[in-house]
């Protein structure tokens, strides 16, 4: 189905459909033009929310696919087709191990939340399910999100956070002039120059167990007029920051200015934080997720916070213990984008353990 963020495509009456016939009570939140389901079943205990998103990024040149990126195309061995990694694979697999045994009769309630706004603007999307919930009242103990994480072999990878990511936009000022009379112009060139050396060699911070150190990328310089004796008038300067919880958005604003201050260049400057950094604290819901792939798949996962950013950000603000889980990343937002058939049945069997090992965790 083709659902290019915001559409769904039809994907939520599908899953609505399905988790109906489980007994799972659906609720249609709409914002803006995007459709978000929240679904339940109230069995008491404490709650487990399946989230992810139906929509996915563009195919970019479709004469470029191998096979119709909207077709699904099953070879066998593959599944082609944009979304099928990031993520209707992810949902598929816990759709599936949910089929394996009856919801009802768990000792844990269990909600769906499957937004059709992730890989875009985020704006309507799970920020806005989640602030409702909160409106609510509603309590969130543990969430599994089947976003991409696996590495090599299925359930080799999973995250509990992820970094922030902030943009920086810096114009420096100077005035133009012939380069043969440097003392009647201001090169701004010149003036950055200090300032680049020191924003590129600054250690941040240096991570900690679970996050890499925060790094920085300059990604687009622009000055000059085109002409050997013209000094340029102004430049621009784009750059980015991945950061990890061990500092915060305002340090990173405080310790860039000062950086310019003390260079004594004119500029002006404009920080768009895009992303903050989330953290979710590894308790029984991790361990419960580890033992399920040990025992389903004979291997030792590891914890990490790498990757882009994720819908785990907003969940998190509730409190509830996150973990992602999901199919191989490699080919995602990719042309010929695909996912193993066999990926997706180990996926199943891990996601149904999860389901089993927990419903232990929680008896009464
Ligand atoms: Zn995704």
């Amino acid at each position: 189905m083709e659902s290019v963020t915001p559409n769904d495509g039809g994907c939520l009456d599908y899953i609505s459909s399905k988790l109906a016939a489980q007994g799972f009570v659906n609720e249609t939140l709409t914002y803006g033009r995007v459709k978000n389901l929240w679904s339940v079943i109230d069995n008491g205990g404490p709650l487990l929310v399946f989230a992810g998103h139906v929509d996915v990024v563009p195919s970019g040149p479709i004469d470029k696919w191998e096979h119709d990126p909207f077709s699904g195309h099953n070879d066998g061995e593959f599944i082609h087709g944009r979304g099928t990694g990031d993520m209707k694979g992810g949902i598929a697999c816990f759709l599936a191990a949910l089929e394996r045994l009856n919801a009802k009769d768990l000792n844990y309630s269990l909600a769906f939340l499957i937004t059709a706004d992730e890989e875009g603007p985020s704006k309507d999307g799970t920020v806005k399910v989640v602030e409702e919930l909160q409106k609510r009242g509603q309590k969130i103990d543990y969430c599994l999100i089947g976003e991409p994480s696996t590495i090599e072999n299925v359930g080799d990878n999973v995250r509990i956070g992820r970094r922030g990511s902030v943009n920086i936009n810096l114009e420096v000022k100077g005035k133009q002039g012939h380069a043969a009379y440097p003392d009647k112009v201001i090169n701004p060139i010149h003036k950055i120059s200090g300032f680049l050396k020191k924003v590129t060699e600054e250690v941040w911070d240096n991570g900690n167990e679970h996050f890499p150190p925060t790094s920085l990328q300059l990604t687009n310089i622009t000055a000059g007029v085109g002409a050997h004796n013209v000094t340029p008038n102004n430049l621009y300067l784009k750059f980015n920051l991945r950061f990890s919880p061990e500092i915060t958005a305002d340090h990173i604003k405080e310790k860039i200015t000062a950086m310019l201050v003390e260079e004594g260049v004119e500029y002006e400057i404009d920080f768009d934080i895009s992303a903050l950094p989330y953290y979710s604290n590894p308790a029984l819901f991790t361990e419960v997720v580890k033992q399920s792939i040990k025992e389903s798949q004979g291997l030792e996962t590891q914890l990490s916070c790498t990757g882009g950013t994720s819908d785990g950000r907003f969940l998190a603000r509730t409190g509830a213990e996150i973990i992602e889980l999901g199919p191989k990343y490699e080919t995602i937002h990719k042309i010929n984008e695909r996912v193993e058939v066999k990926e997706l049945e180990r996926l199943t069997d891990i996601y149904h353990q999860i389901l089993l090992n927990l419903n232990e965790k929680t008896k009464a």
